[in-house]
């Protein structure tokens, strides 16, 4: 290993050897384990205390900045940018190809938490997956594990959508699903045109979701019956 180099500098190297690209939104943790993870919160810190320093913020007497750096190391590593170097939530598939399988639509509202990868600004909002059920059933709680999976890293809406249908397909089986995403973004309330109460919707439709008016006026139905208990 080369020792002029730090470990970022050495994982980011790989990467690119192995053709794995590491966008803000995408998965990158064969390449980053619990073990390499205090290493990188260490040279984020650094980093992070540079960029205050650049700021000039005066991080060595303010008590409220001492700690800043390093907090949002942490912060970006275990919390906001966590579904970037955790492998994928463990979603338990169970059979669902008896007699009597369920053959419905199963509607799950999620709720979802993410960033900006433009501005690293918060959005919040929820997701609403629905699935018609293929051969597998997962756990219902495994949908927001899922979701929020796809949310805690730098993203796009529109690329989030995409995320969890594909995400879903994979633990689930089905062909035919839906996703829908209502989120307000910090990008359009913090900064810019600072709009209060603006609001995103995208919504990605896949098989009969898409082609079957039927099916996605179900899905659409659930949406609405959902956002009357919750509305938001
Ligand atoms: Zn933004």
């Amino acid at each position: 290993m080369d020792t002029s180099k730090n470990l970022s500098q050495v994982i980011r190297d790989r990467m690119k050897q192995d053709n794995k690209r590491f966008w803000a939104g995408d998965n990158i943790s064969d390449y980053v384990d619990d073990n390499v993870k205090p290493e990188l919160i260490s040279e984020a810190t650094a980093a992070f205390e540079r960029v205050l320093d650049t700021l000039l913020i005066d991080r060595e007497t303010d008590p409220n900045s001492k700690g800043t750096a390093r907090r949002l190391a942490k912060m970006y590593y275990n919390e906001i940018m966590a579904g970037r170097y955790d492998p994928a939530p463990d979603a338990t598939a169970f059979p669902n190809d008896s007699a009597d399988r369920y053959e419905g639509m199963l509607v799950v509202r999620s709720e979802l938490r993410s960033m900006c990868s433009h501005h690293h600004q918060p959005v919040s909002g929820v997701a609403y997956i629905g699935i018609i059920a293929a051969e597998k059933l997962i756990g219902l709680s495994k949908y927001t594990r899922i979701a929020q999976w796809c949310a805690r890293r730098g993203t796009l809406q529109e690329e989030l959508a995409n995320d969890i249908a594909r995400e879903i397909a994979k633990a689930t089986g089905a062909k035919d699903l839906g996703v829908y995403i209502q989120a307000v973004h910090g990008c359009c309330e913090n900064r810019g045109i600072m709009a209060h109460s603006s609001l995103t919707q995208t919504t990605v439709l896949k098989g009969a979701f898409k082609t079957d008016p039927g099916t996605k006026k179900e899905f659409m139905d659930n949406i609405k019956l959902q956002q009357e208990f919750a509305p938001r």
